[in-house]
């Protein structure tokens, strides 16, 4: 008895989470009946909206300080190979992605049949894709730090298909019975609440670049670094409160979501498979490839690894959003899989922001699936040229929810493919966006687990370094 006792509470985060998930699936379908209008779908999902904006909260402080204390904890050398070996993996995880989501849409071919099956067929500017290269280039370098962090990650041809897809859809949640009003709704975020998300991008470079100084600054840079120290630490412990309220407001992200979704079985044939490829691609990278990928570098179980973070997961699949998941993917990774803190605070902020599997897979599959409706053969070179801008695309991408339907745009106009035809797939793509933003976190997680057992020795020798140093003082 003693036993179980023990059993429910170390795991109560993750007994509490997955309930919530049950009951919200529940929930949302014993309510969709009643046909709730949008504002009393707002009233309901208010719980879950709360949790996003906690989250959310959280993100910009918890993202700079975690890179400056990580990176300023570091020498510039253990630092530079840490980083090195994140890169690597980031690259190689995001490219298999991309193969798999290509090879999956090649053989399923979802997009047989004709183009005459979509509704919501609408037009989007073109954009260049080196326009769009520029954007992100130039999200890096924020002019202005304070406006960084109150700005979302915007591309400049962003709002285009932002207000596109405001113009799709049903009328059913009209909010005071006029379409006008309805496109206003802030359809670009699915989930109530919409996420204030920062240019994440930008602060990520500065953070590094500020940690790596303040390290080489030895003495002189220690109340900077102690600041950012207690800070980093402040936040965490927020973190752990709002762990508590975390299942609450899953359930109901969840639920109004379900509540609030278009009819599925309405969803045409060549989107059902184009659904399928993309899940089915999904599952082979985060439960066959990422896990393999743990195993035969560490030799530990991956999937005690994986239960360990099944909290962050979760969160992942509630709020569609890598960059709100954050908090919690920190806790679950240092507290449940013990990973080092020097390696999480420099590695999960950087994967949370440019690492994203399952985007550019989704982008791959996007892309050639438009191509197949479209009955136009795509050759090598322009399957080399999707997987590029898919992978460039998944970097640019911010951590919030549906930022892969904006930067498409990218992958699209590369190899001249039609990009109006962005809303032939937006029906579904709340749904995707859990999916392949659960495969992001998972991929950033594995990833941070992977760069702290490769660093191991590196940590050690500087343990003993502060160790042999406390003795001398
Ligand atoms: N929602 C995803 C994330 O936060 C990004 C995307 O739209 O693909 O990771």
């Amino acid at each position: 008895k003693d036993d179980v006792k023990a059993f429910f509470r170390r795991n109560a985060f993750v007994i509490f989470t997955v309930a919530a998930v049950i009951i919200g699936i529940g929930l949302g379908f014993a309510l969709r009946p009643y046909k709730m209008t949008y504002r009393e779908v707002k009233y309901f999902s208010f719980p879950g909206e709360l949790l996003m904006r906690m989250l959310q909260m959280l993100v910009l402080p918890l993202l700079v300080s975690s890179l400056i204390t990580g990176i300023a904890a570091l020498d510039s050398r253990a630092s530079g190979k840490m980083g090195m070996r994140a890169v690597v993996y980031y690259m190689t995880t995001t490219v298999i992605a991309v193969f798999i989501g290509i090879v999956m849409v090649l053989i399923i071919h979802p997009g047989k049949g004709s183009k005459d099956e979509f509704k919501n067929q609408q037009k989007i500017e073109q954009v260049s894709p080196a326009d769009a290269f520029l954007d992100l280039i130039r999200n890096m370098f924020p002019p202005n730090i304070v406006q960084a962090c109150t700005q979302q990650f915007k591309t400049q041809y962003g709002k285009r298909v932002v207000h596109v897809k405001m113009t799709v859809n049903d009328t059913s949640f009209v909010l005071n019975g006029t379409k006008e009003q309805h496109i206003m709704r802030e359809e670009v975020i699915p989930i109530p609440g919409q996420v204030n998300g920062v240019n994440a991008l930008g602060l990520v470079v500065f953070s590094i670049c500020f940690g790596l100084i303040i390290g080489s600054m030895k003495e002189q840079g220690k109340p900077l670094k102690d600041f950012f120290v207690c800070l980093n630490e402040a936040i965490m412990r927020l973190v752990a409160i709002i762990m508590w309220y975390a299942p609450v407001g899953i359930l109901f992200l969840i639920a109004g979501k379900i509540v609030e979704m278009d009819d599925i079985t309405e969803t045409g044939g060549q989107l059902a498979m184009y659904t399928i490829t993309v899940i089915i691609g999904l599952s082979i990278h985060a439960f066959l490839v990422l896990p393999t990928l743990y195993f035969v570098i560490t030799r530990k179980n991956p999937f005690v690894f994986i239960c360990g973070i099944l909290q962050a997961l979760i969160t992942a699949l509630g709020t569609s959003s890598s960059s709100a998941t954050l908090p919690i993917t920190f806790k679950c990774l240092e507290e449940n899989n013990g990973v080092d803190k020097r390696v999480t605070r420099f590695v999960l902020p950087v994967g949370a922001t440019i690492n994203m599997d399952g985007t550019a897979l989704y982008e791959a599959i996007a892309a050639l699936f438009i191509a197949q409706v479209n009955n136009m053969d795509m050759n090598f070179g322009q399957i080399l040229t999707i997987s590029i801008t898919a992978t460039a695309a998944s970097i640019g991408a911010a951590g919030i929810p549906q930022a892969g339907l904006v930067t498409m745009v990218i992958v699209l106009t590369s190899v001249g493919l039609p990009t109006d035809d962005i809303t032939l797939i937006i029906a579904v793509d709340w749904f995707l966006d859990r999916l392949r933003t659960t495969t992001n976190v998972l991929g950033d997680s594995i990833g941070t687990g992977i760069v702290a057992y490769l660093s191991r020795h590196e940590l050690q020798s500087k343990d003993a370094e502060m160790g042999n140093s406390v003795v001398e003082e």
